[in-house]
């Protein structure tokens, strides 16, 4: 018989060769995150079945869980070694914030929907997740108390870099943000520099809207 965990684990390892591997992902570190991180448990029991389809979800609240290849090609952007201390912003269901927690030291980690946050902690505490902190606030603003980081990934799309963010990234840092209009960004990557930023665009994509004090208006 094959239990509920073997077919999502199978499903995982569909997910990493169908989705990640043949377009292009190749960072072992990020591959071995997304094989490993149960996915499904970070999306409400009705659409565990879709839980590793080649598409985001809904969470609640009008927000989503962003596709696995953009969770992926975010994290693999970031170039991690293990040792960073990484902030994100936008915690939704909490699933980023895992994939993080396996290829970082240190996750800090923030979401405006208290609701949203309070089950992202829940779900993270359960799969073991014990290098990751969630606040609920504005994640526009940083996270002051706990800068500098070595890392920024912003998962909503807003129409610039929130100054505080740059404020906080570590010299030799790199933030990862989709920029742009409501409907069509662009992944922006800031590399710091001696103090300055230098700033690369990617790939175009589609994420919620970032909203907040240097974002869009709720
Ligand atoms: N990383 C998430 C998906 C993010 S969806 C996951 O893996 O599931 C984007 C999230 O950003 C939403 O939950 C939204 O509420 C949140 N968000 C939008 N503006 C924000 C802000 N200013 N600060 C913190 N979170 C914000």
């Amino acid at each position: 018989m094959v239990t509920g965990e073997q077919r999502h684990g199978r499903e995982r390892e569909r997910m990493v060769a169908e989705q990640l591997i043949k377009r292009g992902i190749v960072d072992p570190a990020v591959l071995e995150a997304m094989r490993s991180v149960p996915r499904h448990l970070f999306v409400d029991e009705a659409l565990r079945d879709r839980a590793y389809g080649d598409h985001p979800l809904p969470i609640g609240e009008s927000q989503t869980i962003s596709q696995p290849f953009m969770v992926a090609r975010m994290t693999e952007i970031l170039k991690f070694t293990g040792r960073e201390k990484v902030l994100e912003i936008g915690t939704g269901s909490g699933y980023q914030a895992a994939v993080l927690s396996r290829v970082a030291a240190r996750v800090c980690t923030i979401e405006r929907i208290p609701r949203l946050a309070a089950r992202a902690r829940q779900t993270l505490e359960a799969i073991g997740a014990s290098n990751v902190w969630v606040r609920a606030a504005d994640g526009t603003m940083g996270w002051a108390d706990e800068a500098p980081f070595d890392r920024i990934l912003v998962a909503a799309g807003g129409p610039s870099v929130p100054p505080p963010l740059l404020e906080q990234l570590g010299e030799g840092g790199r933030l990862v943000m989709p920029v742009g209009p409501e409907d069509a960004q662009r992944l922006r990557i800031v590399d710091k520099v001696n103090g300055q930023p230098n700033v690369t665009e990617d790939s175009s994509c589609v994420f919620v809207k970032l909203i907040g004090k240097y974002a869009w208006e709720a």
